[in-house]
């Protein structure tokens, strides 16, 4: 059978009821599954059967939101995590130990950021920041004999730069390291990354796939296709004493990944999705078609408006055709631009702050990607613990607010922060 287009599969993937069975996702709130025979459960614990023994592994309920993720990106395999911050965490872990190193995009989300930059490199593994604008020669440089990832994301948050995702692919390969990129932004409606030769996807699912402000999520999709073998990974190609001797990528051909992921990091740390929040998660993208198409229409409006507004120092939406990254979003993005916008305005910080208090239909939120229209201050919040020097390599200034614009009629939108602009 020929795959469903995207929009069909946002709606008809994962939960597949048989005969009389319930229409909806059914949340199998249980920790536990039973067995007929000692031998049935003895499989699992050798990953010899597949099948469910433990929720902080696996549970039916999130299997069937993995499975879609997993379809609507294109890849072979996904495992959901308690938040986007594990979802990054653990792909780390699972590609290095203390002594390796990383090389990332410098603009990144703060969250990551922090991750990369002190929680890891106390944990021994290092991270060079690069520009991704800079050039493949440049970017080289920074890569070292115990470098194990490449890190990027495809539409920056908070800058809003979009990846040349081609050229990051092309040198994660000539570097025989995977290319993991967070999608969070774009989300798969408007980019799949793996058709333009990334490895690793993660998501905070927090954002747009869940869409509606109610669960903290994040995902792991691989694509299936990367070459384990080259030498600088010998745990997926080495037994596995702790599940007598398997061999992730002879056992696992096609999920690898994940399922190094699943039954060494997700058993040990224990940092899983439940089953309430694959529920709402899997509702939340049942639209994400819809919502996506919206989110980005609302957008560009809002963003012309500001782009021609005399209090507005300068807009970075990179679906305008005066933004710096046009052209790579009509490269990436060309469905459109998502739906977060930010601004500098004249005045700074404290015409910053002024603008945020006086609006009155966008909220002010330590989020973005909500159905309802929200507001962010990136220098007093989400990026507070970088300095003057950091803020600005992550491409911060601190008049710079972040809208992420909401499905609410775009006429109001735009009059809102007519009002708040005064
Ligand atoms: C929010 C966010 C994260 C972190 O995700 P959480 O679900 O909040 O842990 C990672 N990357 C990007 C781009 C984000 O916007």
């Amino acid at each position: 059978m020929r795959d469903w287009r995207i929009e069909t599969r946002c709606l008809q993937e994962g939960w597949k009821p048989k005969s009389g069975e319930p229409r909806v996702l059914p949340i199998y709130q249980s920790t536990t599954y039973k067995y007929d025979s000692t031998e049935d459960v003895a499989k699992l614990f050798d990953l010899s059967a597949p099948g469910h023994m433990y929720s902080r592994i696996s549970n039916p309920t999130v299997e069937c939101l993995e499975n879609k993720l997993a379809s609507l990106e294109g890849g072979t395999g996904a495992l959901c995590a308690a938040s986007g911050q594990t979802a990054t965490l653990i792909t780390v872990l699972n590609l290095c130990r203390t002594g390796d190193h990383i090389v990332s995009a410098s603009a990144i989300y703060g969250g990551t950021f922090n991750l990369l930059h002190h929680t890891l490199e106390r944990l021994g593994i290092s991270t060079s920041f690069i520009d991704a604008d800079a050039s493949e020669d440049e970017i080289q440089k920074a890569f070292r004999p115990n470098t194990r990832a490449l890190f990027g994301e495809t539409l920056a948050n908070p800058k809003l730069s979009v990846l040349d995702i081609e050229k990051f692919a092309r040198i994660a390969r000539a570097n025989n390291v995977p290319f993991v990129i967070d999608n969070t932004f774009a989300t798969p409606i408007l980019c799949r990354p793996l058709e333009y030769g990334a490895d690793i996807i993660v998501h905070s699912a927090t954002k747009y796939l869940d869409g509606h402000a109610t669960s903290v999520s994040g995902v792991i999709i691989e694509s299936g296709k990367f070459d384990w073998s080259n030498g600088n990974f010998p745990a997926f190609t080495a037994p596995d004493e702790s599940y007598h001797g398997v061999v992730y990528t002879r056992d696992f051909p096609r999920t690898p990944f994940t399922t190094k992921a699943r039954v060494q990091l997700m058993r040990d740390l224990g940092a899983n999705m439940t089953a309430q929040t694959a529920f709402l998660v899997n509702l939340g993208v049942e639209t994400l078609h819809l919502r996506m198409e919206r989110h980005s229409a609302n957008a560009r409006q809002a963003a012309e408006y500001l782009a021609k507004h005399p209090k507005v120092l300068s807009v970075a939406y990179p679906g305008l055709p005066a933004d710096k990254y046009y052209a790579l979003a009509q490269k990436y993005l060309p469905l459109g631009a998502s739906g977060i916008i930010s601004f500098v305005i004249k005045g700074g910080r404290e015409a910053a702050v002024r603008f945020m208090d006086s609006l009155r239909l966008a909220a002010i939120v330590v989020h973005v990607a909500d159905a309802r229209t929200s507001v962010l201050h990136p220098a007093s919040s989400t990026h507070r613990q970088m300095n003057d020097a950091q803020l600005a390599q992550a491409g911060i200034e601190p008049g710079m607010i972040r809208l992420s614009i909401g499905l609410e009629n775009i006429g109001d939108i735009i009059e809102d922060i007519q009002a708040a602009l005064g």
